[in-house]
């Protein structure tokens, strides 16, 4: 393999996401964007793995050890450098495969009359969001058979984790979002579990290429708040997908000035309250300035939008937040 194939390979699997993937989790943030946790590679106590996002590479005061995602890949796995270098190919794969099963359940979306008719219920009317979102629908039992007649192995899809050790598929009867190296699958029944993300990382926040150009912007926390604010005219909105930020998210809202509404449910137990006056000191620390918008109680901003307030009503929210 070249140099600049190496290079190459590199540059597409940060290695940030590559050890959130591998369920690395950062402890601590330091200066300069670097970060640090336990270590993976040795039985770690207290943190001494340090990454360094920008740089793309890691370092353990523990175990001494350093390097390149490939380092690392060779490291975790314990193998040679080709193998680990396939095991890297591997991994960057499964990204096409996704994108080839959220375009199969986006084909499958309007030949399923209940999926249309839920998204009516949830406000969801406009075809422009529907395309801005990509939103499919996967309806269970079709997915492995097309992805397996389009040459994808079994092995493959289960990695994915589209299609279950079993070998079923895994979402059925699920509206589907596409993310950022995942797919967000909520149920249509109200037996199954309402939310489920394939295995691995959430991603950044959601659309934050469109949002962070805006010096105000709101962030939820669900994909049907997003598509409620897009509709009513709010662009500059983004969402985290729960109320717990993962360390990428929250960088990604220190990367600018900025003003950031957080805009998360007025639950009755006051959960996303707590969660967005938590979240908004810590922005501040950061020097962000965070308000927190006070919905009527029991609303979301999509319950609030679709069970008849209108946009000006949600800008004097965001006008009254403090
Ligand atoms: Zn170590």
């Amino acid at each position: 393999m070249s140099r600049e194939a190496l290079d190459e390979l590199k540059q597409q699997i940060p290695l940030l996401d590559y050890l959130q993937t591998h369920d690395w989790q950062p402890a601590q943030q330091l200066s300069r964007g670097r970060l640090m946790g336990l270590c993976p590679l040795h039985e770690d106590h207290k943190p001494s793995f340090l990454v360094d996002p920008h740089k793309n590479l890691f370092y353990c005061y523990g175990c001494g050890r350093g390097g390149d995602v490939i380092r690392f890949a060779e490291l975790y796995h314990q193998v040679k450098f080709p193998q680990a270098l396939s095991l890297l190919h591997q991994w960057r794969g499964l990204a096409p495969l996704l994108h080839e099963a959220a375009s199969f359940y986006r084909m499958q979306l309007h030949r399923h009359g209940g999926a249309v008719a839920y998204l009516h219920q949830r406000g969801i009317r406009s075809s422009e969001l529907i395309e801005h979102m990509r939103i499919g629908y996967a309806p269970g039992g079709c997915l492995r058979g097309w992805l397996t007649q389009l040459g994808y192995s079994i092995l493959a899809l289960r990695q994915t984790g589209l299609v279950t050790a079993a070998g079923y598929d895994a979402y059925t009867h699920r509206i589907v979002f596409p993310l950022e190296g995942n797919l967000y699958g909520r149920s249509l029944s109200a037996a199954a579990p309402p939310h489920r993300f394939l295995p691995g990382a959430k991603g950044g926040l959601y659309a934050w290429e469109q949002a962070r150009r805006y010096p105000e912007v709101i962030l939820v926390e669900g994909l049907f708040d997003y598509a409620a604010l897009w509709q009513a005219g709010f662009h500059n909105v983004t969402c985290s997908l729960g109320t717990n930020l993962n360390t990428r998210q929250f960088r990604q809202l220190c990367d600018g000035l900025r003003t950031v509404y957080l805009a998360f449910d007025a639950d009755t137990n006051n959960s996303g309250q707590k969660a967005a006056q938590s979240l908004a000191c810590r922005l501040g620390k950061h020097g962000v300035h965070a308000r927190t918008v006070v919905l009527p109680v029991g609303h979301d901003p999509n319950s609030f939008l679709v069970q008849g307030g209108d946009a000006r009503q949600f800008q004097s929210l965001l006008e009254a937040a403090q």
